[in-house]
């Protein structure tokens, strides 16, 4: 699992125009709004990001005096990216304590602390019945934020290297495979029953991916992993009619390896799939974590509605990362 909280260095404190109890703690990528001299530049404290689900006995003030909300079987409360006097706050940030103190930076105490990754619950149509876990062979989708990378964002902008930039979709992670073989069809943490009142299933049918997959070649092992769209999916915020799978990414299980971003698009496209919208192939990264974060601030490709992000993947592969729109996590409801 992603670590959700981790002990961090307090980079700086800026003040907050026209606050005089709260000013701005940076630790990485991040800011957070905490209560003034609270922390120092150098203290370490523990960083919790956006989406953790916070257990009430750490931070009971996040339910501000009402009854806290329960996932998982844990009462507690969601991180949400929020605004306080005009300033954005992205996560939470607790002092050392006694049990605590001996951690070092960098250290993951998510699972200590009793914090998950709070998900949104996936509708009935979506569940489906589970025909395994999700293949070992093939890695789960996943990006790591940019607000975590500051060093290594810095590092490859000196290296002066070619990023291809998509628009990140806000739907279901959804993979195929053949394997040896046999069609599977996964959400994002499960092999799925063949069954046609199923979305993940249907879309895999309606396009007919398995015979696509071994015209290929049939006797090659390879994944698609992609995002699933559409009505019932996190809002539909496309305002599709029908649910579409758009491809992100092509992994050869026989070398362990994904597909480099140009071999990718030609195989989708060759195969007649849907790919995620490609803002740019040759992205020449030159930027901080800030500029990044403002550049993924724009109108989706898909309809007229807010993005909610980009996804940046080197040309050569190796590096990947996601930031995520402001704009669209303060619209969130
Ligand atoms: P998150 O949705 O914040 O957990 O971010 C990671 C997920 O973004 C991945 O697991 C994918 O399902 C999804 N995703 C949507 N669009 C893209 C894209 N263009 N490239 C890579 N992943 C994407
Ligand atoms: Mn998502």
């Amino acid at each position: 699992m992603r670590k959700m909280a981790s002990i961090r260095k307090i980079d700086s404190i800026r003040p907050i125009e026209g606050a005089d109890a709260i000013e701005c703690a940076v630790v990485g990528g991040w800011t957070v709004v905490v209560k003034k001299d609270e922390y120092q530049v150098g203290d370490l404290a523990v960083y919790c990001e956006i989406d953790s689900w916070i257990p009430t006995e750490l931070a009971p003030f996040l339910s501000k005096g009402k009854e806290p909300r329960e996932f998982e079987g844990v009462k507690g409360e969601r991180l949400k990216t929020i605004k306080l006097r005009g300033q954005l706050s992205q996560g939470l940030l607790l002092p050392l304590n006694k049990d605590t103190v001996e951690w070092n930076e960098g250290d993951d105490v998510t699972e200590f602390l009793g914090i998950k990754k709070w998900e949104m619950t996936i509708p009935a149509q979506l569940a489906g019945q589970v025909k395994g876990n999700f293949p070992t062979e093939i890695p789960k989708t996943d990006q790591e934020r940019v607000q975590n990378l500051v060093e290594a964002i810095k590092a490859a902008g000196d290296c002066g290297l070619q990023f291809e930039v998509t628009e990140k979709l806000e739907g279901s992670s959804m993979t195929v495979y053949r394997i040896r073989g046999e069609f599977g069809v996964c959400s994002r943490n499960l092999d799925l029953k063949r069954d046609e009142n199923n979305t993940f299933w249907k879309v895999a049918i309606e396009e007919d991916i398995d015979a696509q997959m071994m015209a290929v070649d049939p006797y090659w092992d390879f994944a698609i992993q992609g995002e699933l769209i559409g009505p019932g999916i996190q809002g539909n915020i496309y305002k599709l009619s029908k649910p579409e799978f758009h491809v992100f990414d092509v992994y050869n299980i026989q070398t362990g390896m994904y597909l480099k971003p140009e071999a990718r698009r030609a195989l989708v496209e060759r195969m007649g799939l849907k790919h995620v919208p490609v803002i740019t192939s040759e992205f020449k990264l030159n930027h901080n974590v800030d500029q990044l974060l403002t550049i993924a601030e724009y109108k989706s490709e898909l309809a007229d509605t807010e993005r909610e992000g980009i996804v940046f993947k080197q040309v050569d592969g190796g590096m990947t990362f996601k930031a995520i729109s402001n704009k669209y996590l303060l619209g969130q409801k």
